[in-house]
């Protein structure tokens, strides 16, 4: 509801983790960067915002995917070669585990890469 940030603008990577975690807007700060876990809405129901032109990391992020999976995969065994925990309850932690890792991940992802995107943007169009 603000107008232009002022000069408390929230910069840097624990503002970027924050913005991941809750979904924010780069121009106006509102929850409106994701419409589903991992998916990112086509534009900000705020300000209007076209997120889509801005989200370039479609492609990579199937890749990111697997790459995450496969780390914890190998957490994973490492664990079970280790401890040897009964397997119920090994799928009971690594379920929600790897969805929660996973679906962060792909968050943080996109937010990183598309307010760089924004920032690029908002730079050459001044
Ligand atoms: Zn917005």
């Amino acid at each position: 509801m603000s107008g232009p940030t002022g000069p408390e603008n929230t910069k840097g990577q624990s503002g970027l983790f924050r913005a991941a975690l809750l979904g924010l807007c780069p121009k106006c700060s509102e929850p409106t960067l994701f419409e589903a876990p991992a998916r990112v809405a086509i534009e900000c129901s705020g300000c209007g915002l076209a997120f889509g032109k801005y989200e370039r990391g479609g492609r990579v992020s199937g890749l990111f995917t697997v790459v995450i999976a496969i780390i914890l995969i190998m957490i994973a065994v490492a664990i079970e070669s280790a401890f040897r925990p009964p397997l119920w309850l090994q799928a009971a932690f690594w379920a929600p585990v790897t969805v929660g890792a996973v679906i962060y991940s792909l968050r943080l992802f996109k937010t990183v890469l598309l307010y760089a995107a924004f920032e690029n943007a908002k730079d050459t169009s001044e």
